[in-house]
């Protein structure tokens, strides 16, 4: 056999090792005389740095007008080995003054449910699928509930921020946040059960297939604020990610 076919051979063959293993659980593989500790730690810190290095990339993005009227670029935020991922649509007003995901009335209320599911803001990864904020006015930039939800171009220029986003935390299982959320990140799934014609109503709570990775839609924070009969099927919908978390 010549080189090159051994080559390729030693590559396939450790391909299909490293799948085997990815199927059955295994999440990292640590060279021989590492410590397991050891290993979990410096795969913590790669993903955090990973991130880091990501994020500052993003922080002067200009690829869509949305850049033209925000004031911070809202790259998302929480730990980077979260196994779950909550996905909004876009930053508000006061997230694009302090460049932090959900730290508005709607965010505290996310806050709230993360906290009924014994869980902290820490732990969980918390972004959105435009990291500026998009205005209905963008000559008023200075107003509240001036919002609106992010056009198609603006959503396809910064979807790759996100995509990467997920690549590199890998969460077990991402929550979408409302109709804009949820209608992106599933019409690119390629879930077969997904029918774009679906409302959020309709198929919140269900579990679909994201690129590998498990999904269920859910009601946004901002619109219980103004239904909060809704909030029991958005806590019904989070006793079911707790039990796939569990
Ligand atoms: S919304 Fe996304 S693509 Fe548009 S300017 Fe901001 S970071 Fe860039």
């Amino acid at each position: 056999m010549n080189r090159k076919k051994k080559l390729k051979e030693i590559v396939s063959l450790t391909r299909t090792y490293l799948q085997q293993e990815k199927d059955s659980g295994v999440k990292f593989i640590r060279k021989p005389g590492v410590s397991l500790q050891s290993a979990r730690k410096k795969q913590i810190e790669n993903k955090k740095l990973l991130l880091e290095q990501f994020s500052s990339s993003v922080l002067d993005c200009r690829k869509c007008g949305l850049s033209k009227t925000r004031i911070k670029v809202v790259f998302g935020q929480g730990n980077p080995e979260a196994k779950l991922m909550f996905i909004g649509e876009g930053p508000g007003y006061d997230e694009d003054r302090q460049g932090l995901p959900f730290v508005g009335k709607a965010g505290q209320l996310l806050t709230k449910i993360i906290n009924a599911m014994n869980l902290k803001r820490e732990e969980v990864y918390i972004a959105n699928i435009v990291k500026c904020h998009p205005l209905k006015d963008p000559s008023r930039t200075d107003i509240r509930g001036n919002d609106r939800a992010p056009d198609p171009g603006e959503i396809q220029a910064c979807m790759p921020y996100l995509l990467k986003q997920i690549e590199i935390i890998k969460p077990e299982i991402i929550v979408t946040l409302g109709s804009p959320s949820t209608k992106t990140l599933l019409g690119i799934s390629g879930d077969p059960s997904y029918d774009k014609n679906s409302s959020i109503s309709k198929i919140r709570g269900q579990l679909f297939n994201f690129k590998g990775t498990k999904l269920m839609p859910t009601f946004h924070p901002a619109f219980l604020l103004r239904d909060p009969n809704r909030k029991k099927y958005v806590w019904e919908d989070m006793k079911k990610v707790m039990n796939i978390l569990d």
